[in-house]
């Protein structure tokens, strides 16, 4: 469904401006974003996927990774079609590198997205697979709507969004599980296909100071991402910018569209880089898509007690108390 874009500015003769992610797109009249699902009518910008969902299920919180945000606890997840990035690596390139045309898609009105989250026992609702960022229009309505309800809220987000955008949703969002995906612009450049990552990092501090439970996830690609000064230099970022109590997943690659030629990421590189964050001085630095792994589980960073014991989604014991070690009494960072 076509909607009026919340943020845009109108320059001369018909040309706008979008404000919705970093990439902030002037679009003449008749002209598209860069991501495909902005279009100038008339001198007005409109989103063309408000509502339309490509993806829909109900499933466990770890698996967007997040792990500090009640445990086990089961979420409505939504996406829709369209990128701000193209990613060479995609996992969900089908609906990521849709660009116009059939798209598959199925209207939900937000009042829907919400009973059905009710209906289906879920905490609340994520909207992930694609950037939620796109879906912004809906997603502020859904956000708004889900938490009147009691709802919980969260974005699985490339971090590209602008600040204001930031800015109108943060009231309504209580998770923001963000990508740092390097910490170069070449980096972030072969991965995303995007040049100015300093911004995604603002965004991200900006989501930390506005309350939201934030959870960083990079993954790491061999010869991408994967040398020391990327991986210590997104860890002190972290430490200092959201704080050591911030966790970091450290994801395994598996090869992928233009990316199939790389080998998987040696799970002896995580464990290397889940030492690099600890030294860094992170508390809780996790490995992701690598079950069974001692990496997915959660120590308290006081005192080591072995707090949460996880096999790839499934939470096998849950040992805090009151969001307290049960051995030392120490806070854990988040919300259990
Ligand atoms: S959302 Fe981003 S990529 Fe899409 S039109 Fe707006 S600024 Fe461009």
């Amino acid at each position: 469904m076509r909607k009026e874009s919340s943020l845009y500015a109108r320059l001369v003769e018909g040309v706008v401006e979008c404000g919705i992610c970093q990439r902030r797109c002037v679009v003449p009249e008749s002209g598209r974003g860069w991501c495909r699902t902005r279009v100038n009518d008339g001198g007005r910008l409109y989103s063309e996927i408000y509502g339309e969902v490509s993806s829909v299920s109900v499933n466990p919180i770890e698996k967007k990774p997040v792990f500090h945000f009640h445990p086990g606890s089961r979420w409505l997840s939504l996406g829709s079609v369209g990128c701000n990035f193209r990613c060479p690596g995609c996992q969900n390139w089908d609906i990521a590198h849709w660009t116009i045309g059939p798209s598959g898609t199925t209207y939900m009105a937000p009042e829907e997205a919400v009973s059905k989250a009710k209906k289906a026992g879920a905490l609340g609702i994520s909207w992930t697979f694609n950037e939620p960022t796109l879906w912004f229009e809906y997603t502020f309505d859904s956000a708004r709507l889900a938490k009147a309800r009691g709802l919980r809220t969260n974005y699985v987000t490339n971090g590209f969004m602008t600040e204001e955008a930031l800015g109108m949703i943060a009231p309504f969002l209580d998770v923001y599980r963000v990508d740092i995906k390097g910490f170069s612009e070449a980096a972030y450049e072969r991965i995303g296909n995007v040049r100015n990552f300093r911004g995604i990092l603002e965004t991200a501090r900006k989501a930390k100071e506005l309350g939201m439970h934030v959870e960083v996830v990079t993954n790491v690609t061999p010869g991408i991402n994967d040398d020391e000064r990327e991986l210590r230099g997104i860890a002190s970022w972290i430490r200092d910018a959201l704080g050591p109590g911030t966790p970091w997943h450290v994801t395994r690659f598996h090869p992928h569209l233009e990316l199939g030629h790389l080998p998987p990421t040696p799970v002896s590189l995580l464990e290397k880089a889940r030492v690099m964050g600890k030294e860094e001085g992170l508390w809780y630095v996790y490995l992701g898509n690598v079950p069974g792994h001692p990496g997915e589980n959660t120590w308290c960073h006081a005192c080591g007690e072995l707090l949460i014991e996880r096999d790839l989604f499934v939470i096998r014991t849950c040992r805090i108390r009151g969001s307290r070690c049960p051995k030392c009494g120490t806070a854990i960072p988040g919300e259990f």
